[in-house]
């Protein structure tokens, strides 16, 4: 098994280059802002608990997140590997997956963290905003989004560098060039599947 966590801020692009990456080495894709989305979608007790921080900005509380990843994980036991976009976005979601991927006798090989500067990210939200239809891509709640971010997230970064597995990634090139710098690491770990 092979586990990547694509990490970075909101509009950074980690969508998109998850999208490729689980198409390219056939892995699966696990990404909460999605899965959360799906739950508000069909107003489940989750979705309907969730909305509430998702239009502020704010993040999801730590349990409501883990506890869906963890019903994921077990619904694809044959998984070659996940990609997880969007996860974890806290210390505690970052230990608890470790725990998770332990009990199955695996780990996270390796966090690609996707960098782009602060005015490059407003500008690709704000203009996802026109097209996306969701609720959260306005300024105001783009600002609170970068602001969560950078308070309880960016720590995470300091966590999986500790355990050296760590790669920054310059992410303010263009889709293909960024994949290509992505590829290049995972494929210390993993061929891509023609
Ligand atoms: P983006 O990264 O562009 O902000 P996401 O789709 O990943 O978008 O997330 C949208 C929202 O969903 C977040 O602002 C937050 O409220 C919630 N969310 C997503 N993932 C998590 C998580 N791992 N922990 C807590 N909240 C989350």
């Amino acid at each position: 098994m092979f586990n990547l966590v694509l990490f970075g801020p909101p509009g950074s692009g980690k969508g998109t280059q998850s999208e490729q990456i689980v198409k390219t080495y056939q892995l699966q894709h696990i990404a909460t802002g999605d899965l959360l989305r799906d739950e508000v979608s069909r107003q489940t007790a989750l979705g309907v608990e969730a909305k509430k921080y998702m239009d502020q900005g704010m993040l999801v509380p730590d349990e409501v997140v883990i506890g869906m990843i963890s019903s994921k994980i077990d619904e694809m036991p044959d998984a070659r590997g996940f990609v997880f976009d969007g996860f974890p976005r806290t210390r505690t979601q970052a230990e608890a997956l470790d725990k998770l991927l332990e009990f199955k006798n695996t780990q996270i090989h390796l966090v690609l963290s996707l960098e782009v500067p602060e005015e490059d990210l407003i500008a690709r939200l704000v203009n996802r905003g026109i097209t996306s239809g969701r609720s959260d891509d306005n300024q105001e709640v783009i600002t609170a989004r970068i602001k969560e971010y950078n308070l309880k997230t960016e720590p995470v970064a300091r966590y999986y560098n500790e355990h050296g597995k760590l790669e920054r990634i310059a992410g303010h090139h263009p889709v293909p060039e960024t994949f290509k710098l992505l590829t290049k690491h995972i494929n210390k770990y993993l061929l891509p599947i023609a």
